[in-house]
Parts: C-alpha cells; structure tokens; sequence
C-alpha cells in the first residue's frame, strides 16, 4: 500500500515559512509523502496571511484551487487569516478543519488518525530525511505588541513571545551540523525578542551566541524595525564577518506626519541617522525596506516626502504595499482614504525608483570580489547564489560547490543579473581576511 500524501501551500512572511518547513517535517515524521501543490494530494494544507486585503484574497483563491483539485481530500487552512478572520474561512465550502497559528505545532498530530499517514496504517513517528537546502529560517520569536494602527498582525499573531535561548541555540547548533551555511533570524518583530524572557535577554546577546555556533558561516536578519536597532546591535554585525551586509528596514513613509499617524514612533531623519550609523560601520551593507502607499491622508506633498527620502536611503531594493485597511485596525476607520488609482500610481513610481536604485547597487560591485553561498545549477554549468549583502551571482562552475562559499570576482551586469567567474574557494570561513577585502 502507498503512503498517503500530503501537500502545503505558504502565503506571506518568513514566520509562516519557517512555520510551514515545521509542518511539513512533522508530516515526514509521521510517513507521509510530500508532493508538488499543483498535484493530487490526500491532504491539503494552506497557510494563510492576512496582512493585507490582497492576502486575503489570494488565500481564498488557493484554498479554493486545493478544493477543486481532489474533492475527497482533506483541505486544512491554518495561519494568521484563521486567527483573523475565521468567519469568512468557515463561510467557504470544502474547508475541514481551521487550525489557528498557536496549534501550529500539533497540526500533523490532529490529521493524523483521520487520514492514514502510510501503509502500516500506524502513526509512530519516525525521523524523516533532512530536506538540506544550503540556507535555512530559524523563527526566534512570534508576536508583536507595537499596534501600528493600520496592522492587522498584533490580533493575528497576539503578544511577544521569545522562543528560549536554550531551544534556539540547539535548533541552530542542529541545522549547522545538518550542513546548513547560512540561518536567517526570523521573528514577527524581532526587536522585541526577550522582552518577555528573564535576566534581560536580548536580541544582541542571542547573536552574539548564535555567532559562536561551529560550522555556521553566515547569519541574516530577516527584518527588524529601526527603533529596535541599537548602537550595540550595530557593533555587534559589523564586528563579525559572520552576520550578513544586510538589514531589512521598514520605513513606510517618509512624511513625519503619516509616521504618527501610523504610530510608528519615529521620524523620517531618525531613520535617515540609523541608516548612516550602519553605512559608515558597514561599507557595502545592503539595505532593504518596507514602504506603504496611499495611508489615509496621504497627499502628494506626504508621497514626495517618501520618495525623496528614499533617494536619500537608497535602498538596495524596496517592498512597496499599498494601503489596505483592516477591520478592527485603527486606521480602517480613518477619514481621507486614498483612491485605488492614486495608490496604484504611487505605487509604481516607487517601483520604478526602486529598481533604478537596485541597479545602481548592483552594478556598483562590478570589477569587485564577492563572496557567494552557492545555492544551485540553474543552467548547464552555471551555478548560482547570494552575497552576503544580498546580491545574485551567476557563475560557471561543478554542481558539486552547491552549500559551498566561494569567492567571485564581478565582470558585469546584465539584465538584473551580476555574471562572475570564480576565484577561489572559501572553505574555512574563520581565519580568513578575504572578506574584508570586499568591504573596502
Ligand atoms: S511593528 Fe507594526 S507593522 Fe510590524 S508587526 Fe508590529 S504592529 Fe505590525
């Protein structure tokens, strides 16, 4: 008899695909088979978002495609638009079972029993295959509790709450000895990691350990908000050629006023200082933020603000989102909304600007070395991978550097894509000094 088979579907943020990769081990843990989304599946797994409307929409769409897929199937929604909204879900026909974000962990165990996992027709767990992938999320912290007044995350995701220091260290020391080279820290608002564990943990003191981890040649940020960045924590990156060139910032406007209208507590020069504080200790840093479109109120005058911040910040790249308003969000009920037109046509200027600015990053490496984690074979003999500040790199190379750091010195840019030829290989990431030379 054949194993039954499982499938799963993640929309939105890091949390979620950390939390999916979670799942989807259980499920291996249990005998079940993973098979593509697009193929006929025994259970049906969709993790949902809700940040926007759009996500919204989307995830009723995949819902609704797994549905139609294998009627028989069993077709379980989970993730932050169940914690939401879980009245529109239960409206939908052919959902079995809704399973909010804190029932995560025990999702395999409640399918479990009433679909058979294998053909025992037993449901001990075994230990599945590692599934390697060279770069992997470790989730640090769930929560948050600053109530930007148009985000619908704090009622989806509830309070801060730290995953123990003792339970991350062990995760981490775990993918390192799987073979992984590089984590990515994720939380839903990572600043806030250990306000809610004893003896003033922090999100400092926590890299600052997962940096002594053996075999872990990279760590990344996955977002952290600018208010949380700390003289310490800039010292503590920029010190260690172990933490990646690269932080993702939201800044969401550029007007002072839209700022405090979306309570985000800061202003648009505070944000311009703590970009050039990393800057000047990070040469090289690559810079990614978060911008929102059309919040209500938002006049040409405020739009102009944003942009022209941005030509200050000069991000490497730009998450433009346009304003949507969430029940039960303070700012769904705020006068001056924007029209769908204005939104999307400042929303394409940002895009624009943004690849302009991307270009202009990118390019700027050209005729230098870069250290590269490559990732996979995208074409015959052409490898591919990322630069620790966030650069794709194409180079000719054996498939066998795939998980491997190499060191690439830059030829061009062309079409989005910066091509290099190899130059060495870095095997032993400590003790080495040809990073630095790519910092200069
Ligand atoms: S910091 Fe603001 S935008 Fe980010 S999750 Fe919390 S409330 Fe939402």
């Amino acid at each position: 008899m054949q194993s039954s088979t499982f499938s799963i579907c993640t929309l939105g943020c890091k949390v979620n695909q950390y939390e999916s990769e979670r799942i989807i081990q259980d499920f291996l843990s249990y005998g079940f088979e993973l098979v593509d989304f697009s193929d006929e599946a025994d259970v049906y797994i969709i993790n949902t978002c809700t940040v926007t409307n759009v996500s919204n929409h989307k995830s009723r769409q995949v819902i609704r495609r797994a549905i139609g897929r294998n009627p028989p199937a069993l077709v379980i929604v989970t993730g932050c638009y169940v914690n939401a909204f879980p009245e529109e879900l239960r409206e939908l026909d052919g959902v079995d079972m809704l399973i909010k974000n804190e029932d995560k962990p025990h999702l395999a165990e409640l399918v479990v029993g009433k679909v058979s996992p294998g053909s025992s027709r037993e449901s001990h767990r075994v230990s599945p295959r590692p599934r390697l992938h060279t770069r992997a999320l470790l989730k640090v912290q769930d929560g948050c509790d600053r109530f930007c007044s148009y985000c619908i995350v704090p009622y989806a995701r509830g309070k801060p709450l730290s995953i123990s220091r003792g339970r991350v260290l062990a995760e981490a020391t775990r993918l390192a000895e799987a073979g992984i080279k590089e984590i990515v820290v994720t939380g839903v608002n990572l600043g806030r990691y250990g306000c809610d564990l004893p003896n003033g943990t922090n999100l400092e003191g926590l890299l600052a350990d997962l940096a002594r981890i053996p075999g872990l040649a990279r760590i990344r940020l996955s977002s952290i908000e600018p208010l949380d960045i700390t003289a310490g924590l800039i010292t503590l990156i920029s010190s260690n050629l172990i933490f990646c060139r690269h932080l993702h910032i939201p800044l969401q406007s550029g007007s002072d006023e839209i700022l405090r209208a979306m309570n985000r507590n800061y202003t648009g020069e505070d944000y311009v200082g703590i970009i050039e504080e990393i800057r000047d200790k990070m040469p090289g840093v690559a810079i990614t933020t978060d911008v929102m479109v059309g919040f209500p109120g938002e006049t040409e005058e405020h739009f102009k603000r944003t942009k022209d911040l941005i030509s200050r910040v000069r991000p490497r790249k730009i998450h433009v989102f346009r304003f949507s308003p969430r029940l039960g969000t303070l700012a769904c009920s705020l006068p001056g909304r924007v029209s769908f037109d204005v939104k999307k046509r400042r929303s394409a200027e940002l895009i624009e600007l943004g690849e302009e600015l991307a270009r202009d990053f990118i390019g700027g490496f050209v005729g230098r070395r870069l250290e590269v984690l490559v990732e996979k074979l995208v074409e015959d003999n052409l490898l591919t991978g990322l630069t620790d500040n966030y650069i794709r790199a194409c180079f000719k190379g054996p498939s066998d550097l795939v998980g491997e750091l190499v060191s690439v010195y830059a030829l061009r840019f062309e079409r989005g894509r910066l091509y290099g030829e190899i130059v060495g290989q870095e095997m032993n990431h400590e003790g080495s000094n040809w990073k630095l030379e790519t910092r200069n």
